[in-house]
Order: structure tokens, then sequence, then C-alpha cells
């Protein structure tokens, strides 16, 4: 099969997307349902045709992730259609935990805020857009938690079915926020490589959009509105750097792609940033790899309190290697206690409660401050990508009452001040 030319015209209804190219060998197939090259099996990216797009533009568009939808593989219009108009979620400045790291500014891009409390909504916008276009009724995923939330209940909201497949030990919290939306959900005895594993082969079997199989070039171009929100809140620039959760790598990638094009467009100044990954140690096939120097990442069994980037064989993990190592930045990996102190830090200093992905990023940035991998000077922008609500029992066990008493005032007296002698 040889690479195929498509006409402009072609691409004309998905902005100034015309095809799907191979990142290995540049082959181009059109905007359908493809995630790997037919000629060499590298993975398919949405590229674009050069686009002109004015910081004006983008301020005059709605206050979500569909301002940038001249830069998104997306038909225009996706604001006024049914979906969670999720995006432009909070930057915050943060100085009280600046000051206890000892680091000069640092900010939190609060995914938490989004529809169902992760940034995954941003990237099952997308998709589902996709989806719609190419006349999938039913909606499916492979998830490590998050999605399995954002995709049941974005299908509700699109009146599309929806069928999400996670591993059979996840969370609760994160079961019960799938389940509410009454699409199918499938527990899976085994890991998220398992359910991934099953995914593939159900999706060559089914008439079905998988927002991160078939679909997922158009879903992983949501990540980039991480980027872009960032440089636009801090005043249309770019940081120093970034701390990213890695779970695929995907998000990691997005962001410097993000970054880049704002470059390449004008709306930012063209500088140098580093980019920075964080993995928890009991599933870090990619820090590991970052650390011996090897462009392979070997699979591994994920081990770890950081359900949502428990994945062992990540599909971007060679990409995100490339982003790390292109800007000088670095992969490190903190432990399950290291991840629970990271939330906590958080929560007591900026009023955050992150997952434990969050957790892992904050520990990280701590940890690559403490071994001097990251300069305190450096203007730093940590990623929380989903709400500590949904991992209540990482923290549970040591986030208790102060003090228990009876409703009697001498009780509270002596209690208190007993704890405050
Ligand atoms: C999915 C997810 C990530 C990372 O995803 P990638 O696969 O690396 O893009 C990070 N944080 C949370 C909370 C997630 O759910
Ligand atoms: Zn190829």
């Amino acid at each position: 099969m040889t690479a195929q030319t498509l006409s402009p015209a072609e691409g004309a209804l998905l902005g100034s997307a015309y095809a799907l190219a191979c990142r290995e060998c540049g082959a181009e197939y059109p905007l359908d349902a493809s995630y790997a090259c037919l000629e060499c099996f590298g993975p398919l990216e949405v590229a674009y045709r050069p686009a002109s797009v004015t910081r004006e533009h983008i301020e005059a568009g709605p206050a979500s992730m569909w301002r940038y939808d001249a830069l998104l593989p997306v038909e225009p219009g996706a604001s006024s259609r049914p979906g969670l108009q999720p995006g432009f979620t909070r930057l915050v400045k943060a100085d009280n935990l600046a000051r206890e790291l000892g680091a000069r500014a640092v900010w939190v891009k609060d995914d938490s805020g989004n529809p169902t409390h992760s940034f995954k909504d941003r990237v099952v916008a997308v998709a589902l857009e996709n989806g719609r276009r190419l006349g999938f009724r039913t909606i499916a995923c492979a998830s490590t938690g998050n999605l399995a939330n954002a995709v049941a209940a974005a299908g509700s909201r699109a009146g599309l079915d929806s069928v999400v497949f996670v591993p059979s030990n996840l969370e609760a919290g994160k079961i019960v926020t799938t389940a509410v939306y009454g699409g199918t959900l499938v527990a899976i005895e085994g890991n998220y490589d398992d359910v991934n594993r099953l995914c593939s082969e159900i999706a060559a079997n089914r008439e079905w959009g998988f927002v991160n199989v078939n679909l997922r070039p158009y879903y992983a171009e949501g990540s980039k509105t991480m980027g872009f929100e960032i440089a636009e809140q801090l005043g249309w620039r770019l940081p120093d750097a970034y701390v990213s959760p890695v779970a695929s790598g995907s998000l990691l990638t997005k962001v410097d792609k993000a970054f880049r094009e704002f470059i390449r467009l004008g709306l930012v100044e063209d500088r140098a940033y580093q980019v920075f990954g964080a993995q928890a140690t009991g599933c870090s096939p990619v820090s590991q790899a970052f650390a011996e120097g090897k462009d392979i990442i070997r699979p591994v069994r994920p081990d770890t309190i950081a359900k949502s980037l428990a994945i062992g064989n990540p599909a971007d993990g060679p990409y995100a290697l490339d982003a790390v190592r292109r800007t000088g930045g670095a992969i490190a990996d903190v432990s399950d206690e290291e991840i629970v102190e990271g939330i906590k830090l958080l929560a007591r200093t900026e009023g955050i409660f992150a997952e434990t992905a969050g957790g892992v990023v904050v520990a990280t940035y701590r940890k690559l401050l403490a071994e001097g991998g990251i300069d305190p000077e450096a203007e730093v922008v940590l990623l929380n990508t989903g709400d500590g609500l949904k991992t209540l029992d990482a923290v549970a066990p040591t986030s208790v009452p102060t003090f228990t008493i009876s409703p009697a005032y001498a009780d509270f007296e002596s209690a208190y001040s007993g704890e405050n002698a």
C-alpha cells in the first residue's frame, strides 16, 4: 500500500487538519477511524495545514477548550453541540507551595475543575466530535479510571451509547462516578494493559468509536488545549518548565506540541523551555528508560496507588522521552508514600485536593528540586490532572478528625488547648 495524497478539499471540514500522518514514516491517510500506519505500524497523528489564528480571535471565543477549535481536528461550531464544554480551567499561582519548596515561581494548572473532574474531558471531547462525524452510535474506551468517567458522561450528554472497560481493582470513587451515568461498564479481571489488549480486539470486530483506540489520533489532540491555556493564562507566554504526569505519555507530548504550535503561529515568543515527566515508582517504565539512557521502554507490571497512571506499556513513552531529552528536562518517579505526601502538601499549602496523579507531580517536582534536577529559579507549571475526591483511599487513613469530643464546652477547651499547647 502506498501513501495517499489527499486533495485539500478532503480536509476542509476539519479546521486546518487535513490528514492522519504516520509519526514514523510520514505516510498520510484520510481523517477516518484509524490509528496505525499500514506501511510501518507507526502511530498516526493529525496533520494540519498552516493556520492563522490571532490572540484576539481566541480571546473572543467561548470560556472552554473550544476557544482553540481552529487548532483542533473538529468541525466548526463544537461549542454549540451537546457536549460537556470542558477546559479553560484555572491556573493558580501557588506562592505558598513555592515558598515551602524554596522555589521562585510555581503555578498549578488545575484540571480537577473539568466537568468529570479530570483532564480526560478534553480528550474525550475531541474524540467524540470525530466519532459523531464518522457516524458511530456507540463510544467506548479502555480506561485507568478517569477516562471511563469522561466517556460515560459525555456519551450520555451526546445521546450515544457508551461501553467502557476498566480494571476490576479500580478505586470505588471511579467505579461509582462512571456507573452513575448509566452506560455499560465492564470490569475486567486484569490490569490496564490487559484491558487495552482486549479493547483492540473488540475494536477490530465492532463498529464502535473507541476514543483511545481507533479514535486515538483525535483524542490525543485534545490534550494540547491544556498547553494552549497555560500559555494564554500566563499572559501569552511560555513558562520555563512544566511537570506532567505520565501514563501513556500522550499528555506530556501534547502540551509540548501545543507550545511549539503557539510559537509557530507567533502567538507567544519563541523561547526555550523544559519538559519534565512524573511517574509512580510502582509503574515507572519511562522514568527507568530515561535513567538508563535508553530509547526502548521495557514494559512493567504496575503496582502503585496512582492507578490513573498505571500503564505498564506506554504507547507514547518513546515520544515522551524525545520531548524531555530535546528540551533538557527529565523524568523521575516517586514512591507511594511520597505521592501521599505530595497530595497533602498541595492541599495544605494551596487548598487544592489533587488525586494521586497530582500527588505524583508535586512529589516529583519536590524530588527534582532536592536533587538539583530542576532550577529553583525556574518558573514552573505543575499539571494537576484530577480530583482527590476520586481517590480518597490514598489519604483516608491519615486524614482524620483532629479530635472527637462530647458536645460540651469544657471538653472542647481542654482538647483544643491540649492540641495547641
Ligand atoms: C490519563 C491520566 C493522565 C495521563 O495520561 P497520558 O496517558 O499520559 O496522556 C494523567 N493524570 C490523570 C489523572 C489521568 O487520568
Ligand atoms: Zn508509517
